[in-house]
């Protein structure tokens, strides 16, 4: 039989990845993330982050968000996620490599591995207060019971007793960034979001327009704390779960007894960040009906996949937006 030799790799090739690696790192930790993007759009300071309107899908108010602490740049709009690299593949088409060089090439702004370790230090304290507020929040508000935010859930068709980590509470929906000071407080859903131990790490509120929970969609929604990555867990991990975009898709679903237990990471696109317990190993994503909604769900499903999870998706009627669109019919 004839085998047919594999070239081996080489002391050298090795040396030579090692090397581009600690390359890829060091640029990546030299230049700013801001520098990168700020070249493909305006960007205007916000507390210590920077933002602007995402270079990846039309939009009229910005909400492309830079951290260059951590590194990154996240577009709330369309979920795009990624470093200086990944920015500069995906803006102009390119590979790893090339993008690397041009970036290596071009002038662009950077900082000291001592600036950067202060701005990172800062980064992290910053976070961890705010996941203090978070959980300050969660813990000061009530089970749903006879509150405001039971007349707002029954608005939507939601009649279900609304699981522990769904809460109402008197809350405010700003800080002041510069004196650090808290607005009035208002009424609003509070959905805990928790990391991979169950703990909550992050809070999303739903406020009600013009305070009335009995009033129709658009409500205001805001997250406090570490939301990428954390999940409201409507039910207990199970080895199958469902996801859902948001809280009420959520709890819409659970209210149709799928047989399996509902959890909301806040956004289809953070869907494959969520901290799983080695329990889950098939998750069925919950669909929306439109467009955007699917795409994100398809690359959702793929990212998961790579996780080496079983991915499955389901989608409400064809005549129904979402799922809450779809149980308020069911309910009307
Ligand atoms: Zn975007």
């Amino acid at each position: 039989m004839h085998r047919t030799e594999r070239r081996s790799i080489s002391a050298a090739d090795l040396n030579y990845a090692a090397e581009f690696r600690r390359r890829v790192d060091e640029l990546k930790a030299s230049v700013l993330m801001s520098g990168v993007v700020g070249r493909a759009t305006a960007l205007k300071r916000s507390g210590r982050e920077y933002k602007g309107l995402c270079p990846f899908h039309g939009e009229n108010s910005p909400s492309f968000f830079v951290n260059d602490a951590k590194g990154f740049g996240h577009c709330f709009g369309c979920g795009w996620h990624g470093d200086q690299i990944k920015f500069v593949m995906e803006r102009e088409g390119c590979g790893f490599r090339e993008a690397y060089q041009r970036l290596a090439n071009d002038d662009l702004p950077t900082w000291s591995p001592a600036e950067r370790q202060k701005a990172a230090a800062e980064d992290r304290l910053d976070d961890l207060e705010k996941e203090e507020w978070a959980r300050k929040f969660f813990k000061a508000s009530a089970p749903v019971a006879e509150t405001p935010g039971r007349i707002y859930l029954r608005a939507r068709g939601v009649t279900i007793e609304p699981p522990p980590f769904v809460r109402f509470g008197m809350v405010p929906s700003w800080r002041d960034k510069e004196t650090g000071e808290w607005g009035r407080n208002r009424p609003a859903l509070v959905c805990g979001a928790q990391d991979g131990t169950g703990a909550v790490v992050g809070i999303q509120r739903i406020f009600f327009k013009n305070d009335d929970p009995a009033l129709g969609k658009k409500d205001c929604k805001l997250s406090l704390g570490s939301i990428r990555g954390s999940a409201l867990r409507l039910g207990e991990a199970e080895p199958v779960i469902i996801m859902a975009e948001g809280p009420e898709d959520g709890l819409s679903i659970m209210q149709e007894g799928p047989g399996h237990p509902v959890w909301v990471p806040f956004g289809t696109s953070m869907m494959p960040s969520v901290q799983l317990p080695p329990i889950v190993r098939k998750v069925i994503i919950a669909e929306q009906n439109n467009t955007a909604g699917r795409i994100a769900a398809a690359k959702a499903a793929i990212a998961l996949s790579d996780l080496g999870l079983e991915v499955a998706s389901a989608r409400p009627g064809d005549q129904f937006d979402d799922w809450n669109d779809q149980l308020r019919a069911v309910t009307a």
